[in-house]
Formats: C-alpha cells, structure tokens, sequence
C-alpha cells in the first residue's frame, strides 16, 4: 500500500522537465521483429444479402479485425466472392454466411482439404435440408440448424476446457452480449471428431420469448478436428463485439487456427 501511494505521489508531482521523451512504437519493437513481412494473411468473405442483423455482425468483423492488423503485423483481404487461388490464405473468416454458388463451394472444399484454416460465426455455418452440401455438414462435424432462441439475448456461456488455445486464459462462464443462439442436430458433441470448446450454460433454460429452448445440449463453439476450423455461434446484431472476454475468445481463436498452419507457426517465426 506504502509503495502503492508513492508511486501515485511521484507521478502526480512529476515535472514538465523530469518527463520522459516519447518513443516510436518502432522503437521499441524486438529487433528481431524490425523489417519483417506480415506473420500471416487472412480473407475475411461475408454477404449483404441476409438479413439486416447479419450484415451489421459482418461489417463489425471487419472492423475488429482490421484494427488487429495495426502495425502491418498481419493482411486482411474483405471480399464478398471467392475466387482464384485462395491457397495464399492462413485462414478464410465468414461472419455471415457460406459459399452458395457451386463454384465458390469447389474452391472452398479445395482449399479446406488441403489444409486451409476457417473460422466462421452464427449464420456461416446455417445449414439445412435445402442446403444440398453435404461436405459442408460433415465439415462442420454432421450437423443440421435444429432451432434457435429468440429474441437475441445474452446468455451464460460455460466455458468447458481450459485445455485448448482457444480458452486457456478465459473464465470458466461468462455472459456473452446478445445474440442469437442456434442448436443444431445431431449433437456436435456426437461425433467424436469435434472437440466442444463452450456451451449454452442450462441455468439460461428456459430461454427465449418467442421461440424457447428449454433444454438439451447447447454446444456454441467447437472445432471439427479433422480440419483447421473453429466455429463460435455468436453474431447476430451489433453488440457481439461489446465484451472484452468474447473479444479475446475471438482473437484466441484467429490465432489458434492461424497457429496450426502446415507452412508452420507464423507467431514462432
Ligand atoms: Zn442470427
């Protein structure tokens, strides 16, 4: 405490004079980082054709994620079509949707199955019987859009290992901003290659005031193992980036399927 109240007294009566000069942000970067070209790149693909509280979740993506490009540390590209070689990419980001047409579908299944990384959200991963992709269901560990809560509201969010990249430094519940929450069927936890990364805590149930879920397994995060690919439920609305725990869960994620790269680890280079 003693230290504590010194501490304040010094540098509340700190001199014009005794101030120390301002360093560049260059400067004070490891030498070894001087000069470098950006650790990675990443294609950020999204729609405004859905619906209005998915394109507002998009436009924010890309906002959040091009401020995590200050310093040129790494490339963001924003497209809304997917075209020529895509393999250049770290990892393909969609905020709000999945390819529709088959050309697009081609060169995502391509790019996935030989090694791409994808982090998607909420609408990116809807899929239902009219959908007609079955390698996009099993990519996402075999499953189908079952239901979802309305209206978009917060919700507890169990955090279910700390034995991952992705969750290591979050708390083991937090509430997440409001949003929409989609269950899906089967169970991702079903397939014993989706590793469940956090979950719809059951204290929300029953949830909802229009459509209620009252119950049952609620995975909303999770990565289908036998890809480079994290999904996370939240995006519908604008609030979704207004929490700092839920922000770092995203970057965790960016980071971690970016970090499994086959070209190696851009963050030990
Ligand atoms: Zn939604």
């Amino acid at each position: 405490m003693l230290f504590g109240l010194l501490l304040v007294a010094a540098c509340g009566s700190r001199t014009r004079q005794e101030r120390p000069e301002f360093v560049s942000a260059t400067a004070v970067r490891p030498a070894s980082y001087a000069g470098k070209t950006p650790r990675f790149k990443a294609l950020l693909y999204y729609s405004d054709y859905v619906e209005e509280a998915h394109q507002q979740f998009a436009h924010q993506s890309v906002e959040f994620f091009h401020k995590l490009t200050t310093g040129e540390g790494w490339i963001l590209d924003v497209s809304k079509t997917l075209e020529g070689d895509l393999s250049g990419y770290d990892v393909i980001i969609m905020p709000n949707v999945s390819p529709s047409s088959p050309e697009e579908r081609k060169l995502f299944e391509e790019y996935m199955e030989n090694g791409g990384g994808w982090l998607g959200f909420h609408a990116a991963a809807y899929n239902d019987q009219s959908t007609h992709w079955d390698w996009f269901r099993n990519f996402l560990g075999g499953v189908r859009f079952l239901c979802n809560t309305w209206p978009p509201q917060p919700g507890l969010v169990d955090i279910e290992t700390h034995d991952h990249d992705v969750t290591r430094n979050l708390p083991d519940a937090y509430v997440a901003p409001s949003t929409e929450f989609y269950q899906w069927q089967p169970d991702p936890r079903s397939n014993p290659s989706v590793k469940v990364l956090a979950s719809l805590s059951p204290k929300n149930f029953p949830m909802g005031l229009k459509d209620v879920v009252f119950g049952g397994d609620f995975p909303i995060v999770w990565t289908n193992t036998d890809y480079r690919m994290v999904y996370i439920n939240m995006g519908h609305g604008d609030e979704c980036f207004s929490d700092a725990t839920q922000n770092l869960l995203f970057v965790n994620a960016l980071r971690w399927v970016v970090s499994c790269s086959p070209r190696g680890n851009p963050f030990e280079r």
